[in-house]
């Protein structure tokens, strides 16, 4: 028997129809950067985003054409992840904290046509304009300065659109947007969106944990370059959330600022920015007057579950989520359920700190180095592997990545190749133990980098630490950390040690502790551990 449903084509029409309809109204704010406040609205960004597709048109690009952004997050960048593909071209969001060979590599492999810059990173864009073929540059004018020679100003190329548009008819499999990897080993490598994923992807943030949803007022301090700052402007404009762009300004003051004015009900960060939150709240609790129970939405890398606790200190409660660019990124929520209502706090604790359960719609395996399934038993080890509705299943132009590829990345049922090494428990719940690159090896036994840093940061004293595998002649491998003490603070590695005896058997202790000023971090604010992995290559151990 066939089914009666209506044929529904799930394409970004699904979402700006409702936005028209629903949440025109809704506000946008922007922080510029002259710290000014823009104040746009939903409508008004549709209005406009329309006018961008007309005039990409008009312009000369083609269905399936890539326009680069390389900007902060704010209303006119809100445009352009519409505005692209509503005309029927690709948005391609470039990191701007890349290298500048890194950025012309991948504008260049992803063969960008046209590009938005804004004036305030031309410096950065000048790095690496002339490395690659764009046929169009856009530039946004926060300064009100005259652009750029060879260059259009955003608004301009806004007028020259007619109003007289209508966006091209989508399948749901055409490509919508794209984003690369931060690539720390090898290339990075392009993931490709299509309407139908974004769409599903944008519902999956109204689930449990993130629960979007009409009334809230969202801050997305993730960058629109990273990951598509986790679909945060596909799923608040599907739930008419207001939308907060901190444009350039990251620093625990100025978010913390946005977060008092415009009354945030959630923010969306990696751990090292709440970590830096945490420690401007703690020097002065009452300054800010920050909504209680405001929800701060963290993934990219583990939270500690000292933050989580900190965290609810201040009256803010962590949610946090797994992901990654290959998966739009939402892949998992670690959230307490009802069925928990008798658990004691610790345990609780314990379970906001894991990285959660799949989200619907996404499923999960974790697969030894025999490829065999390893038991859902909460303590075997595995690579997690991913497969779903808005996981991607090959990355663009790099067949070597394929199933049974040179450096295969998908498994040849198909399945994601996370290079997340996990536990995952009777109920489904993940833990990551480390990327498979991080893990420690000492002696044959593996020891989580992740579990000894979460601990290390639960310690008063510390403000940061990364646990690295350095080589041992007696053991192959064992665990450096390196430590940042808090300002002000003293601590010395019998106290660590001592610290993390009670929790970890002492073959986990690390060998040795090196006092650092600042863990260095990746171009979206994670640790950089290869960074640190490079500068203690040739490291001798104490004597112990
Ligand atoms: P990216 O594509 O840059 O977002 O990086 C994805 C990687 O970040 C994942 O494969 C994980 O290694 C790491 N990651 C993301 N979220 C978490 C989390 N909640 N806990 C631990 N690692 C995470």
């Amino acid at each position: 028997m066939d089914a009666m449903m209506m044929d529904y084509p799930l394409t970004l029409k699904v979402i700006t129809d409702r936005i028209q309809r629903l949440f025109a109204d809704v506000e946008i704010v922007t922080r510029r950067p002259d710290r000014s406040l823009r104040r746009g609205t939903w409508g008004e960004a549709m209005k406009r985003a329309h006018q961008l597709a007309e005039a990409l048109q008009r312009a000369g690009l083609n269905k399936g054409d890539r326009v680069a952004t390389f900007c902060w997050n704010h209303q006119q960048h809100l445009e352009a992840y519409y505005g692209a593909p509503l005309s029927g071209g690709v948005v391609h969001t470039l990191n701007l904290r890349l290298h500048a060979d890194d950025v012309a590599y991948i504008a260049n492999h992803a063969k960008d046509r046209f590009v938005i810059v804004d004036d305030v990173l031309w410096p950065l864009f000048d790095k690496f304009r002339a490395r690659v073929p764009f046929e169009k540059i856009i530039v946004v004018s926060h300064t009100g300065k005259p652009v750029p020679e060879g260059t259009i100003d955003y608004e301009e190329f806004l007028a020259t659109a007619t109003g007289d548009f209508t966006p091209p008819a989508f399948a749901e499999s055409d490509a919508l947007g794209m984003c690369y990897t931060s690539g720390t080993t090898g290339q990075p490598k392009g993931v490709v969106y299509s309407h139908r994923s974004t769409v599903l992807h944008s519902f999956s943030l109204g689930i449990e944990g993130p629960g979007v949803k009409l009334g809230d007022t969202i801050l997305a301090v993730v960058p629109m370059f990273h990951a598509n700052a986790w679909g945060l402007p596909m799923g608040c404009g599907m739930f008419g959330a207001k939308l907060v762009l901190p444009g350039p300004f990251l620093d625990p003051p100025s978010v913390l600022d946005l977060m008092e004015k415009e009354r945030v009900t959630m923010a969306a960060g990696v751990p090292t920015i709440w970590l830096g939150i945490v420690e401007t709240l703690d020097k002065d609790p009452a300054k800010y007057k920050l909504r209680p129970g405001t929800r701060m939405l963290v993934g990219g890398s583990a939270a500690p579950e000292s933050l989580i606790r900190a965290m609810d200190r201040h009256g803010l409660t962590l949610i946090h989520a797994w992901g990654m660019t290959e998966t739009s990124p939402l892949g998992s929520v670690a959230y307490v359920d009802p069925s928990m209502d008798d658990w004691t706090p610790d345990q609780k604790y314990a379970l906001r700190a894991k990285q959660g359960r799949p989200a619907p719609m996404v499923e999960i395996r974790a697969v030894d180095d025999a490829g065999r399934e390893v038991p859902w038993d909460g303590k075997t080890f595995g690579e997690l592997h991913v497969r779903g509705a808005w996981i991607a299943s090959g990355y663009y132009n790099a067949p070597e990545t394929a199933a049974g590829g040179a450096a295969p990345r998908w498994a040849r049922d198909g399945w994601f190749m996370t290079g997340d090494v996990v536990t995952i428990d009777r109920g489904g719940m993940i833990e990551i133990t480390d990327r498979s690159k991080d893990v420690i090896k000492s002696g044959g036994e593996w020891i989580s980098s992740v579990a000894l840093e979460n601990a290390l940061m639960g310690h008063p004293a510390v403000k940061e630490a990364a646990v690295i595998a350095v080589a041992h002649p007696k053991w192959a491998e064992r665990p450096l950390a390196c430590v940042v003490v808090k300002e002000g603070q003293q601590v010395t590695p019998a106290e660590l040690d001592a610290f993390l005896s009670t929790k970890f058997a002492k073959f986990w202790l690390p060998e040795a502790y090196d006092f650092i000023e600042a863990v260095p971090r990746t171009s979206v604010g994670k640790f950089q551990k290869t960074a640190l992995r490079a500068r203690y290559r040739d490291y001798a151990w104490p004597a112990k």
